[in-house]
């Protein structure tokens, strides 16, 4: 008897100027074994050189890359990727492919209903099936987590703010939100937990300055193993990381600080930690203040006026 499986129609779209390039790169890099999945030769090409119109001639380039990057299964590893997390894959009905400007530009989106996954990726990734597997495995997590009415994503929230500060608290969230999806594909055998949770750790340390080793472990510890933070934790951490480092910490009376600026000493509801550039500035007037302590978003302007003007804060 034939089980009759339904399977939900997903398709693989993927933007014709970067299956070109993928797949030239694939050719070149597999040689004759990568042209016999082809059944290339310039038999493949060569009634596209006749075509006289340039627009239609590129437009006819692009359907053959297309075909060939399906062909060779180059996007085999993000549909692997997405089969391993069934409460999108069965919702997601449309994955489209673009390439990225840039490894700071990569990323995968989906709209609220999810039937759309849109990737931006950089070409070299297809180089590396068992990479591009990885790649996709942790940037789907940040799509589920998005899906997920418990996490209670914000859209758009990088909109919010805009200057070194508020780009520093977006590099902050990420890095502490790439733990959390990290250690869950770990604890489901999906990533090998070294050297990854040690590459976290040292994000963290650096994305904390000043915080003592052992709470930057109880830190990478609790996003790592722990119940994962909902998005408005995520923010607030990245925010304020003081309160993640009492929430871990909470008997380690260096975090049992007032909410108050140690700088100007007024109760602020804005102390974060400032740009590198504008803690060297403090550390040189305050040896004794870490860049984790933080500033209230009045002296992080007089430090940063002052940067500019050249003068004393
Ligand atoms: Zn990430
Ligand atoms: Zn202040």
């Amino acid at each position: 008897m034939l089980a009759i499986v339904a399977e939900p129609l997903l398709s693989l779209r993927v933007d014709p100027a970067l299956a070109e390039t993928v797949v030239f790169r694939e050719l070149r890099r597999g040689g004759l074994s990568t042209s016999g999945a082809l059944s290339v030769d310039r038999s493949r090409t060569e009634p596209i050189y006749a075509v006289v119109d340039p627009a239609e001639r590129e437009a006819a380039f692009g359907r053959q890359a297309i075909a060939d990057f399906d062909d060779l299964h180059l996007g085999q590893p993000i549909l692997d990727a997405l089969a391993e997390r069934p409460a999108l894959a069965t919702r997601v009905r449309i994955v489209l492919i673009g390439e990225s400007r840039g490894r700071g530009d990569e990323g995968i989106t989906c709209e609220p209903g999810a039937e759309h996954l849109g990737i931006r990726i950089e070409a070299s990734r297809f180089d590396d099936p068992a990479g591009l597997l990885a790649w996709a495995r942790h940037a789907l997590g940040h799509a589920e987590d998005t899906l997920d009415p418990e996490f209670a994503f914000l859209p758009g929230w990088q909109e919010a703010g805009s200057g070194s500060v508020a780009a520093a608290r977006q590099a902050r969230l990420h890095d502490l939100w790439d733990v959390s999806v990290d250690g869950r594909l770990a604890a489901a055998g999906r990533l090998a937990a070294e050297p990854a949770r040690q590459r976290h750790r040292a994000a963290i340390a650096r994305a904390l300055p000043g915080i003592a080793d052992g709470a930057i472990d109880a830190i990478t510890a609790r996003l790592w193993v722990g119940p994962r933070p909902s998005f408005a934790a995520l923010l607030a951490w990245a925010t304020r990381p003081l309160e993640l480092a009492r929430a871990v910490a909470p008997d380690e009376p260096e975090w049992r600080r007032p909410d108050r600026c140690p700088l100007c000493a007024f109760p602020s509801d804005d102390v974060a930690p400032p740009e590198p550039e504008v803690a060297a500035r403090v550390v040189a007037e305050y040896p004794r203040w870490r860049p984790v302590q933080g500033l209230c978003g009045r002296c992080t302007d007089r430090y940063l006026l002052a940067g500019r003007l050249g003068g004393r804060p």
